[in-house]
Protein backbone atom coordinates (compact mmCIF):
# COMPACT_ATOMS: atom_id res chain seq x y z
CA UNK A 1 0.00 0.00 0.00
CA UNK A 2 2.90 2.61 0.95
CA UNK A 3 4.61 1.45 -1.98
CA UNK A 4 1.57 2.06 -3.95
CA UNK A 5 1.15 5.24 -2.52
CA UNK A 6 4.73 6.06 -3.43
CA UNK A 7 4.34 5.17 -6.87
CA UNK A 8 1.64 7.52 -7.80
CA UNK A 9 3.69 10.36 -6.04
CA UNK A 10 6.65 9.79 -8.16
CA UNK A 11 4.14 9.49 -11.22
CA UNK A 12 2.41 12.91 -10.43
CA UNK A 13 5.72 14.28 -9.70
CA UNK A 14 7.04 13.35 -13.92
CA UNK A 15 3.64 14.81 -14.94
CA UNK A 16 3.77 18.19 -13.22
CA UNK A 17 7.32 17.97 -14.52
CA UNK A 18 6.76 17.60 -18.38
CA UNK A 19 3.60 19.35 -18.02
CA UNK A 20 5.96 22.30 -16.23
CA UNK A 21 8.11 22.35 -18.71
CA UNK A 22 5.45 22.04 -21.72
CA UNK A 23 3.57 25.01 -20.47
CA UNK A 24 7.45 26.89 -20.39
CA UNK A 25 7.79 26.39 -24.47
CA UNK A 26 4.00 27.52 -25.34
CA UNK A 27 4.76 30.47 -22.75
CA UNK A 28 8.18 31.10 -24.82
CA UNK A 29 6.32 30.83 -28.64
CA UNK A 30 5.35 34.17 -29.06
CA UNK A 31 5.12 35.00 -32.75
CA UNK A 32 2.51 34.55 -34.35
CA UNK A 33 2.62 34.48 -38.35
CA UNK A 34 1.36 32.29 -41.28
CA UNK A 35 3.29 29.03 -41.78
CA UNK A 36 5.16 27.23 -44.84
CA UNK A 37 5.02 23.48 -44.56
CA UNK A 38 5.96 20.84 -46.28
CA UNK A 39 5.10 16.88 -46.22
CA UNK A 40 7.20 14.63 -48.23
CA UNK A 41 9.22 11.57 -48.42
CA UNK A 42 8.20 8.23 -50.14
CA UNK A 43 5.60 7.39 -48.56
CA UNK A 44 1.40 7.38 -48.14
CA UNK A 45 0.18 10.14 -46.70
CA UNK A 46 1.40 13.56 -48.03
CA UNK A 47 -1.94 14.30 -50.17
CA UNK A 48 -4.20 13.12 -47.53
CA UNK A 49 -2.16 15.32 -44.68
CA UNK A 50 -2.57 18.79 -47.14
CA UNK A 51 -6.15 17.93 -47.24
CA UNK A 52 -6.41 17.08 -43.79
CA UNK A 53 -4.96 20.95 -43.23
CA UNK A 54 -7.86 22.46 -45.86
CA UNK A 55 -10.33 20.30 -43.86
CA UNK A 56 -9.41 21.54 -40.93
CA UNK A 57 -8.84 25.37 -41.78
CA UNK A 58 -12.25 24.59 -43.59
CA UNK A 59 -13.67 23.85 -40.05
CA UNK A 60 -12.62 26.72 -38.68
CA UNK A 61 -14.50 29.23 -41.43
CA UNK A 62 -10.76 30.11 -43.02
CA UNK A 63 -10.55 30.57 -47.05
CA UNK A 64 -8.83 27.73 -48.35
CA UNK A 65 -7.67 27.06 -52.13
CA UNK A 66 -5.82 24.20 -53.64
CA UNK A 67 -3.25 24.12 -56.78
CA UNK A 68 -3.42 20.47 -57.98
CA UNK A 69 -0.43 19.63 -60.07
CA UNK A 70 -0.55 15.82 -60.91
CA UNK A 71 -4.02 15.09 -61.69
CA UNK A 72 -4.69 11.60 -61.54
CA UNK A 73 -7.12 9.75 -64.15
CA UNK A 74 -9.33 8.98 -61.15
CA UNK A 75 -11.84 12.02 -59.88
CA UNK A 76 -10.48 13.49 -56.12
CA UNK A 77 -12.83 12.58 -53.19
CA UNK A 78 -11.51 15.91 -51.25
CA UNK A 79 -12.07 17.88 -54.32
CA UNK A 80 -15.57 17.32 -54.48
CA UNK A 81 -16.36 17.24 -50.83
CA UNK A 82 -14.06 21.09 -50.44
CA UNK A 83 -15.54 22.83 -53.46
CA UNK A 84 -18.46 21.97 -52.43
CA UNK A 85 -17.41 24.21 -49.02
CA UNK A 86 -16.16 27.23 -50.81
CA UNK A 87 -12.44 26.19 -51.21
CA UNK A 88 -10.79 27.30 -54.77
CA UNK A 89 -9.42 24.33 -57.08
CA UNK A 90 -6.92 25.42 -59.23
CA UNK A 91 -6.16 21.58 -61.36
CA UNK A 92 -3.75 20.59 -63.74
CA UNK A 93 -4.73 19.96 -67.32
CA UNK A 94 -6.01 16.66 -68.41
CA UNK A 95 -3.00 15.46 -70.63
CA UNK A 96 -0.19 15.50 -68.51
CA UNK A 97 0.97 12.19 -67.32
CA UNK A 98 3.58 10.49 -65.57
CA UNK A 99 5.23 8.99 -68.53
CA UNK A 100 5.13 12.12 -70.35
CA UNK A 101 6.72 13.19 -73.92
CA UNK A 102 5.65 16.37 -74.44
CA UNK A 103 7.79 18.88 -71.83
CA UNK A 104 6.53 21.93 -73.85
CA UNK A 105 2.82 20.89 -73.29
CA UNK A 106 3.35 19.60 -69.74
CA UNK A 107 5.44 22.48 -68.87
CA UNK A 108 2.29 25.20 -70.82
CA UNK A 109 -0.19 22.85 -67.98
CA UNK A 110 1.80 23.29 -65.08
CA UNK A 111 2.42 27.10 -65.96
CA UNK A 112 -1.18 27.86 -66.31
CA UNK A 113 -2.03 26.16 -62.73
CA UNK A 114 0.89 27.92 -61.17
CA UNK A 115 -0.16 31.39 -62.15
CA UNK A 116 -3.43 30.47 -60.57
CA UNK A 117 -1.62 29.82 -57.54
CA UNK A 118 0.48 32.95 -57.90
CA UNK A 119 -3.05 34.55 -57.64
CA UNK A 120 -3.64 32.87 -54.26
CA UNK A 121 -0.25 33.48 -52.75
CA UNK A 122 -1.06 37.50 -53.59
CA UNK A 123 -4.28 37.24 -51.78
CA UNK A 124 -4.76 38.26 -48.21
CA UNK A 125 -7.86 36.50 -48.42
CA UNK A 126 -6.84 33.22 -48.17
CA UNK A 127 -5.56 31.91 -44.76
CA UNK A 128 -4.36 28.19 -46.43
CA UNK A 129 -2.63 27.27 -50.03
CA UNK A 130 -2.12 23.94 -50.20
CA UNK A 131 0.38 23.06 -53.24
CA UNK A 132 -0.17 19.33 -54.03
CA UNK A 133 2.24 17.33 -55.35
CA UNK A 134 4.39 20.88 -56.55
CA UNK A 135 7.86 19.47 -56.27
CA UNK A 136 7.61 17.42 -59.06
CA UNK A 137 7.50 20.36 -61.12
CA UNK A 138 11.02 22.23 -59.72
CA UNK A 139 12.30 18.57 -60.18
CA UNK A 140 11.49 18.45 -63.74
CA UNK A 141 12.04 22.04 -64.60
CA UNK A 142 8.26 23.10 -65.72
CA UNK A 143 8.40 25.75 -63.06
CA UNK A 144 10.91 27.94 -62.06
CA UNK A 145 12.51 27.30 -57.97
CA UNK A 146 13.35 31.00 -57.85
CA UNK A 147 9.77 31.63 -58.64
CA UNK A 148 7.95 29.36 -56.02
CA UNK A 149 10.24 30.77 -53.56
CA UNK A 150 9.59 34.42 -54.18
CA UNK A 151 6.04 33.42 -54.59
CA UNK A 152 5.69 31.72 -50.82
CA UNK A 153 8.42 34.09 -49.64
CA UNK A 154 6.02 37.00 -50.44
CA UNK A 155 2.43 35.86 -49.64
CA UNK A 156 0.65 37.68 -46.70
CA UNK A 157 2.22 37.70 -43.70
CA UNK A 158 -0.48 35.33 -41.97
CA UNK A 159 -1.15 33.02 -44.95
CA UNK A 160 0.06 29.20 -44.48
CA UNK A 161 1.23 27.36 -46.95
CA UNK A 162 1.32 23.41 -47.78
CA UNK A 163 3.58 22.03 -50.13
CA UNK A 164 2.89 18.19 -51.13
CA UNK A 165 5.20 15.87 -53.30
CA UNK A 166 8.22 13.42 -53.38
CA UNK A 167 11.84 14.82 -53.33
CA UNK A 168 11.41 18.71 -51.82
CA UNK A 169 14.14 20.70 -53.39
CA UNK A 170 16.52 21.82 -50.40
CA UNK A 171 16.01 25.07 -50.40
CA UNK A 172 12.43 25.13 -50.32
CA UNK A 173 12.81 23.17 -47.14
CA UNK A 174 15.04 25.41 -45.74
CA UNK A 175 12.99 28.16 -46.44
CA UNK A 176 9.91 25.85 -44.60
CA UNK A 177 8.59 26.34 -40.83
CA UNK A 178 7.59 22.82 -40.81
CA UNK A 179 8.73 19.86 -42.68
CA UNK A 180 7.57 16.22 -42.45
CA UNK A 181 9.28 13.31 -44.06
CA UNK A 182 6.84 10.48 -44.55
CA UNK A 183 8.71 6.90 -44.77
CA UNK A 184 7.40 4.03 -46.68
CA UNK A 185 7.62 0.76 -44.14
CA UNK A 186 5.25 -0.83 -46.45
CA UNK A 187 2.38 -0.34 -49.04
CA UNK A 188 -0.12 -2.43 -50.67
CA UNK A 189 0.33 -1.72 -53.71
CA UNK A 190 4.09 -4.25 -53.56
CA UNK A 191 1.69 -6.75 -52.64
CA UNK A 192 0.22 -6.63 -55.89
CA UNK A 193 -3.13 -5.51 -54.07
CA UNK A 194 -5.08 -2.45 -56.51
CA UNK A 195 -5.45 1.49 -55.53
CA UNK A 196 -8.97 2.37 -53.80
CA UNK A 197 -11.54 4.51 -54.07
CA UNK A 198 -11.50 6.20 -50.51
CA UNK A 199 -8.24 5.38 -49.44
CA UNK A 200 -6.06 6.34 -52.44
CA UNK A 201 -8.05 9.14 -54.28
P1 LIG B 1 -1.97 9.94 -50.50
O1 LIG B 1 -2.63 10.73 -51.61
O2 LIG B 1 -2.65 8.62 -50.31
O3 LIG B 1 -1.78 10.72 -49.25
P2 LIG B 1 0.74 10.47 -51.22
O4 LIG B 1 0.32 11.81 -51.60
O5 LIG B 1 1.66 10.33 -50.05
O6 LIG B 1 -0.52 9.53 -51.01
P3 LIG B 1 1.81 10.13 -53.89
O7 LIG B 1 3.25 9.89 -54.08
O8 LIG B 1 1.25 11.46 -54.24
O9 LIG B 1 1.48 9.71 -52.39
O10 LIG B 1 1.07 9.00 -54.67
C1 LIG B 1 -0.32 8.95 -54.80
C2 LIG B 1 -0.81 7.52 -55.00
O11 LIG B 1 0.24 6.59 -54.94
C3 LIG B 1 -1.78 7.08 -53.91
O12 LIG B 1 -2.71 6.24 -54.52
C4 LIG B 1 -0.94 6.32 -52.94
O13 LIG B 1 -1.63 5.31 -52.22
C5 LIG B 1 0.10 5.72 -53.85
N1 LIG B 1 1.37 5.60 -53.12
C6 LIG B 1 1.88 6.46 -52.22
N2 LIG B 1 3.05 6.00 -51.71
C7 LIG B 1 3.28 4.81 -52.30
C8 LIG B 1 4.30 3.82 -52.20
N3 LIG B 1 5.34 3.97 -51.37
N4 LIG B 1 4.19 2.70 -52.98
C9 LIG B 1 3.15 2.55 -53.81
N5 LIG B 1 2.15 3.44 -53.97
C10 LIG B 1 2.20 4.56 -53.22
MG1 LIG C 1 0.30 12.93 -53.27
Amino acid sequence: MVDQTNKDERYKARQQKVKDEVDARVEAAQEEKGLFLIITGNGKGKTTSGFGTIARAVGHGQKCGVGQFIKGTWDCGERNLLESHGVNFAVMATGFTWETQNKEADTAAAQETWAECKKMLADSSYDVVLLDELTYMVTYGYIELDEVIAAISNRPAMQSVVVTGRGAHRSLVELADTVSEVRNVKHAFESGIKARKGIDW
